[in-house]
Parts: structure tokens; C-alpha cells; sequence
């Protein structure tokens, strides 16, 4: 009667050993399959981030602070503020990822994250990133930003044409339909609009009704 017990209680382990079931896994060597909408750690697309800190704003927990990041888009992301993460305090809820308005924040597939110091759980842009510019690459971004910075301050310094006076009274009385032009120069751009409110693209000033232009210098 024993025997037959004890052969009882070895039959699941005997059929196991026998038809190679997988009862356990091989971790961290062998990971099991993550679903697609799994809620790891964050990946961050340094090239499209703005560094709105719109996701420092929304965490529940404050564990995002916006820290400074060399290999990101000085196009996009004028002051170089990337996020960092306090995964010490992150209940990955998220929220940041919901609230990014470029959508270049996303919970990623990787689970897995341990340290001998608090501090190693904090994890910055070099760490999130799972897409940066190079060092090469940001250089030239760099000058880029630089001329379109300096055209623009040009633009602005760049004496306004005799003849140039602003509609009087409510712009908003424009018709629809009048030539507009750019009051720094009339003869640079001329357009139809049905609305007010539009800028002139090379000097960044609202266009205004060419008859306005003409009656100043009448
Ligand atoms: S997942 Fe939630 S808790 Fe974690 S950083 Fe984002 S908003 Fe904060
Ligand atoms: S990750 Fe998104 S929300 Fe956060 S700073 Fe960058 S652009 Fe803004």
C-alpha cells in the first residue's frame, strides 16, 4: 500500500522528466514573452522630445525632473531638458506617457533594473534613450539652430520701410478678401486672405492691408 503511494507521488515528476515539460525558466537567461502593451521601463526618442516637462508636470509622484542631455535636438529642444526618471517612486502608471503631446515617451518592454545604491534606480536621458543624435550630428544641429536664431534677430533689427503704418483701429474690421502685405516690405509678399492674424514668414510681422500702406504714404 506504501509503495503504491510513493509511486503515486513520483508519477508527475517521472512524466515531466520523461515528456520534457517546461515547468520552470531559465531567469534572467530566459525571459518570458512581454505582451506588447507591457508597462517597463520607459523608452525616450531624444530626437522628437521638445523638453516641455508636460510629463514632470502630470506624474502623480514627482519622480520626473528635467536634467540637462547632450545628444538630443537643439531644433526641437532649445534648452537640451530631457527627463529622468526616479524609478525608485515610479508606479508606471503612465500618465507621462499619455500626456507627452510629440508622443516620444513610451513604456518599453525592459523589466528589469537593480542597484547596490538608491541612486542607481534613477535613471537619466543616457539611460531612456533609445533614440539620440551623435555628438557629430547635434554639432550641425546646433549651427542650424544658430542661423535661423541670428536671421531672426536680423529680421527684427532690420529698419521698417518708409511708407509702413499699422491698420488703425480694430484689425480685426479687415474685409475678407483685401491684399495683405508685409509692412517691412510691401513688395515682398502680397496676398488674398479671408482672415486677420496671419504673419509674414522672413520677418515674423503681422501682414496688413496693402491700401493701409498706401493712404501713409499719401
Ligand atoms: S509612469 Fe506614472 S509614476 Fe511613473 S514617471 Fe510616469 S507618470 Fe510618474
Ligand atoms: S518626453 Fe514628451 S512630455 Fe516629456 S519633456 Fe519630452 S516632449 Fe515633453
Amino acid at each position: 500500500m506504501l509503495n503504491r503511494k510513493l509511486l503515486k507521488n513520483f508519477k508527475w515528476t517521472l512524466k515531466t522528466a520523461i515528456n520534457d515539460v517546461e515547468v520552470t525558466r531559465l531567469y534572467p537567461e530566459v525571459m518570458m514573452e512581454l505582451p506588447d502593451n507591457e508597462r517597463g521601463i520607459h523608452e525616450l526618442d531624444a530626437t522628437t522630445c521638445i523638453g516641455c516637462a508636460s510629463c514632470a508636470r502630470i506624474c502623480p509622484n514627482s519622480c520626473i525632473q528635467m536634467v540637462h542631455f547632450k545628444f538630443g535636438n537643439p531644433l526641437k529642444n532649445k534648452e537640451m531638458q530631457f527627463p529622468q526618471i526616479d524609478f525608485g517612486r515610479c508606479m508606471f502608471c503612465g500618465l507621462c506617457v499619455d500626456e507627452c503631446p510629440v508622443e516620444c515617451l513610451k513604456m518599453g518592454k525592459k523589466v528589469i533594473m537593480a542597484g547596490w545604491e538608491r541612486k542607481d534606480i534613477i535613471k537619466g536621458p543616457e539611460f531612456l534613450a533609445t533614440k539620440n543624435f551623435s555628438a557629430k550630428e547635434v554639432e550641425d544641429l546646433e549651427a542650424e539652430a544658430k542661423r535661423i536664431a541670428s536671421e531672426k534677430a536680423a529680421a527684427k533689427k532690420a529698419p521698417a520701410k518708409s511708407g509702413y503704418e499699422p491698420i488703425p483701429g480694430d484689425v480685426k474690421k479687415i474685409k475678407p478678401g483685401a491684399e495683405m502685405v508685409c509692412p517691412r516690405d510691401p513688395a515682398h509678399l502680397k496676398t488674398r486672405l479671408s482672415s486677420v492674424g496671419q504673419r509674414c514668414p522672413d520677418h515674423d510681422v503681422e501682414l496688413v492691408r496693402a491700401d493701409s500702406i498706401k493712404k501713409s504714404g499719401d
